[in-house]
């Protein structure tokens, strides 16, 4: 074989991986998606999942399709001596792929979801002001650091089924940092929906209020104005509805805002509406219309 003709193959294979890996990738989901969720998830998810539990039949249909996704396609490894249960891989699966209900994106670089009985140690280096790097140990109960896998306490992820309506969701404010590292930007329309739901009021999936179209910078100016509103409540030393820990930074703002949005829609709506309406952009979901009687859904 001459070089020429080794670079055109070795080309031509690479054009085919390029266009055909995506392909094959598509192909496996669908196939994934199209399998039934187990008896024992949905149980699962209804009694630890509270966001799940008014979720219009559309949706909860949707939400069972990326969950089996989701389930089929991520490592779910347990550590210090944890056995992963299928109860524990539903309801983290469960957590991630409310967030995307409404999204296009399925946490395609995510490859592993690591489980934790309780809160774990981790050990990073700080550097501060003068340059000076210390080590630093912190205990955590949730981490997205890398865009391969997503660390979680079990003990903390039940939490929010314990609590429910507190605000406090471990697993949803790691995948809202896991979303927001990804940097997808606001939510494309949903895919098509399969023809029979597609006369179903029950999908309430809608585009902004106002059917104004922005821009992603424009979207985060906004969310920057409502971070800024925090900052100075928390500098007053006022009662702030989210908790004072979403003044950390943006990112945790982002996260902490999102535990509201689906644990308490109703009540973050009514303390902060334009925040509410910002997620409901980034969201493509309206959590606070799934809630019993508001606006006629039906309920799970
Ligand atoms: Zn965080």
């Amino acid at each position: 074989m001459t070089p020429v003709v080794a670079i055109v193959a070795v080309a031509i294979g690479v054009l085919a991986w390029l266009i055909g890996a995506p392909w094959w990738r598509a192909r496996r989901r669908a196939a994934f998606m199209a399998q039934p969720l187990p008896a024992t998830a949905a149980f699962a998810i209804d009694r630890n999942v509270p966001a799940v539990r008014n979720l219009p039949s559309g949706l909860r249909e949707r939400l069972e399709s990326l969950m089996a996704a989701f389930i089929a396609e991520k490592d779910f490894i347990g550590c210090n001596g944890l056995v992963v249960t299928d109860e524990m891989r539903a309801t983290i699966a469960a957590m991630a792929c409310l967030l995307v209900l409404g999204r296009r994106g399925h946490y395609d670089q995510l490859h592993s979801v690591l489980v934790y009985p309780t809160a774990f140690w981790v050990e990073d280096e700080v550097e501060d002001e003068a340059g000076v790097v210390t080590k630093r140990r912190r205990v955590l109960s949730g981490e997205a650091w890398e865009s391969s896998r997503i660390i979680l306490s079990w003990e903390d992820v039940l939490e929010a089924a314990r609590h429910p309506g507190e605000g406090y969701n471990v697993a949803l404010h790691e995948f809202a940092h896991y979303l927001d590292a990804e940097g997808l930007g606001l939510a494309a329309p949903p895919p098509p929906l399969p023809p029979e739901r597609k006369q179903s009021r029950e999908v309430p999936v809608r585009a902004p209020a106002d059917g104004r179209v922005r821009s992603v910078a424009d979207w985060a100016d906004d969310l920057a104005g409502e971070f800024e509103s925090l900052l100075d409540a928390v500098d007053r030393g006022e009662y702030t509805f989210l908790d004072p820990y979403a003044a950390e930074d943006e990112g945790e703002f982002f996260a902490v805002a999102t535990e509201d949005f689906f644990e308490r829609p109703a009540e973050l709506r009514a303390a902060h509406p334009r925040l509410y309406s910002l997620l409901q952009e980034f969201y493509a979901l309206d959590p606070a219309s799934w809630v019993a009687g508001e606006i006629g859904m039906a309920t799970a």
